[in-house]
């Protein structure tokens, strides 16, 4: 097998009208399984979908077989891969007809039989169609040719020309499936799973009454709000007369400059971004300005930059646009609502869904009352400040400790268990997307000018608070690697010093990612848990990490109720423990277990 690959992407939208550039999370998506399936470096293409309209698709579905054979290169050598990524999870399934099934087989047989150095992954839906057939007649059974069918439920089987029958290659994997949904998903969703909530003090626009309790932040999902204001952005300069310019302001939000500047230089418009404050110039002085900003809060700001522009002499749409409106504002099922200004009628016209930012009176906010100013959304602090910390350990009752280090019946001596803890699922299902956040500012600042959170390899138990907070992490960062999680049964052994079990699991799921990342240098690990008790858990996964070579950077627990140690492994290995918060002594113990060097 090669040990360099590149990746074709044809991504078939079966019923849409138009092309579209594939996304960088799909492009990783497809990059992370060529890697699985083949080894080796793996690089990808930037590509445009495929699309057949619904009439396309009565009248000429052959163009299907055109467009995945065009521009495909021969491979350079044995040293380079070609691999040809065939998607059609975009496309409706009952669109997927049995002659549309029929071309995409022949197209593949054609793509394998004109150059051997080629191999192709389809990913499709767990259907029964003539793809198979159809590959199958087109290379003929004399012929040593085969495809790998990826289905949507994470199985994976190996289509051969000279065998009737499909080899199973892979088993199902829920894992996979969750990830392709969220990939699949409508637009206004991913874009809601990539928003951040911040959780803090923050002043409330101009208003000296208010504050708030959180701020939104909309930094990592610059691509999908640059689609949704493309759309709107359009619609306008369809009906617009007079020459458009989009006129942008922010003031907390430097993403917003990104957004304009990818829709401007897509539709042709200029962009212009308006300060605060001071003369609107180095700006047109006749024409449409369309105004785009990144919330709506008061309302003062909107007002005063209508009053500016106009001044200047351009004309103001009467849609404004706004990324983050307040549901307060828009009324239910409503994404506009109307604000008079200049003795004009506007509509602010909101992007995401609506955001609730919970305003309060600042005479009856509990952190203002104790002194607390608000602060500004920029500026954030490794760590969750303790007012945060309590307000979520608080907001619902706590559980009985149910899983952890020790034997789930007790039998074994281990650790003894909180009697309560934390209802951490519901808590990550809250505001995990603000937490998980918080771990990769953390690794930010402990890395002082190391690379960026995306070579960061996340390593937790297999547990389900902490998958509810690794699904979070990737909703928003599609590109980073898999959080590798290790079942508890195989922590408990470590912890003894037994390793069979794991000897025996070192190429399958868990034991095969750890296998990987191992061969590979350009990752950093770091251990991640909910809390963090008698270091148990935490040494337990340094010691299996150590037999797959692996050294941990650092280890982070959301809390730590042992603060002050260090984990240290005989070998001399230490790791230092970065929490999010620290709680000591949380309870009355008997001594604390000494960890592996005789150290309490
Ligand atoms: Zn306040």
């Amino acid at each position: 097998m090669p040990e360099r690959w590149r990746v074709f992407p044809k991504a078939i939208r079966l019923g849409r009208a138009t092309t579209e550039d594939i996304g960088p999370d799909r492009l990783a998506f497809y990059r992370r399984l060529v890697g699985d399936i083949y080894r080796g470096d793996v690089t990808v293409e930037p590509s445009q979908t495929i699309y057949l309209s619904m009439s396309q698709l009565r009248t000429s579905a052959r163009q299907v077989f055109d467009r995945l054979i065009a521009d495909v290169p021969r491979s350079m050598g044995p040293d380079e891969g070609i691999a040809v990524l065939v998607d059609v999870t975009e496309s409706p399934p009952e669109l997927i007809s049995e002659p549309v099934a029929a071309h995409v087989g022949e197209a593949i047989g054609t793509l394998l039989l004109t150059d051997p150095g080629r191999q192709v992954v389809v990913m499709m839906p767990a259907l029964r169609t003539r793809l198979q057939r159809s590959f199958r007649r087109v290379v003929g059974a004399d012929r040593q040719a085969h495809m790998t069918i990826q289905y949507d439920n994470g199985s994976r089987v190996r289509v051969s020309a000279d065998q009737a029958e499909d080899q199973p290659i892979h088993p199902s994997d829920a894992d996979y499936t969750k990830q392709l949904q969220r990939l699949n998903q409508p637009i206004e969703d991913r874009l809601g799973g990539k928003i951040l909530r911040r959780l803090g003090h923050f002043q409330f626009g101009t208003s000296t009454e208010h504050c708030t309790r959180y701020f939104f932040d909309a930094s990592y999902a610059v691509q999908e709000v640059s689609q949704l204001t493309k759309d709107l952005v359009l619609e306008e300069k369809r009906s617009s007369t007079a020459p458009l310019v989009i006129m942008s302001h922010q003031t907390h939000s430097p993403w917003l400059t990104e957004v304009a500047t990818e829709v401007a230089q897509r539709l042709g418009i200029p962009h212009f971004g308006l300060p605060t404050e001071g003369d609107v110039e180095n700006v047109p002085n006749s024409g449409d300005a369309l105004l785009l900003l990144d919330v709506v809060n008061t309302g003062n700001t909107t007002k005063a930059l209508i009053k500016r522009v106009r001044q200047r002499g351009l004309n103001v749409r009467q849609t404004i646009l706004a990324v983050f409106v307040d549901r307060e504002r828009l009324g239910t099922g409503q994404n506009s609502y109307k604000m008079v200004a200049e003795n004009s009628t506007y509509w602010i016209r909101s992007i995401a869904n609506p955001i609730e930012r919970l305003k309060r009176k600042r005479v009856r906010c509990e952190q203002c009352i104790l002194g607390i100013e608000p602060t500004d959304p920029r500026s954030s602090q490794p760590g969750i400040r303790s007012f945060d910390m309590w307000e979520i350990l608080l907001a619902h009752k706590w559980v009985p400790e149910r899983y952890g280090p020790g034997d789930s019946d007790n039998t074994q001596p281990g650790p003894r268990r909180f009697s309560l803890v934390p209802d951490f699922v519901r808590i990550f299902k809250e505001y995990g997307d603000w937490i998980a956040f918080k771990l990769d500012e953390m690794l930010t600042t402990m890395r002082t000018g190391g690379a960026g959170v995306e070579e960061a390899v996340y390593v937790c138990p297999a547990e389900p608070a902490m998958d509810t907070l690794t699904d979070l992490l990737r909703a928003r960062h599609g590109a980073r690697p898999v959080p590798v999680k290790i079942p508890r049964p195989i922590l408990r052994d470590a912890e003894r010093g037994d390793f069979s079990t794991l000897e025996q699991e070192r190429d399958v799921g868990w034991g095969g990612q750890l296998s990987d990342l191992a061969k590979s240098n350009s990752y950093s690990v770091v251990l991640i848990d909910e809390f963090n008790g008698s270091n148990t858990t935490a040494l337990s996964m340094l010691k299996v990490l150590q037999r797959f070579d692996i050294t941990a950077t650092a280890y982070l627990p959301v809390i730590n109720l042992n603060p002050g140690s260090a984990l240290r492994l005989p070998s001399g290995l230490e790791v230092p423990v970065c929490p999010l918060y620290e709680i000591p002594a949380p309870r009355a113990l008997g001594p604390a277990p000494l960890d592996e060097t005789g150290n309490r």
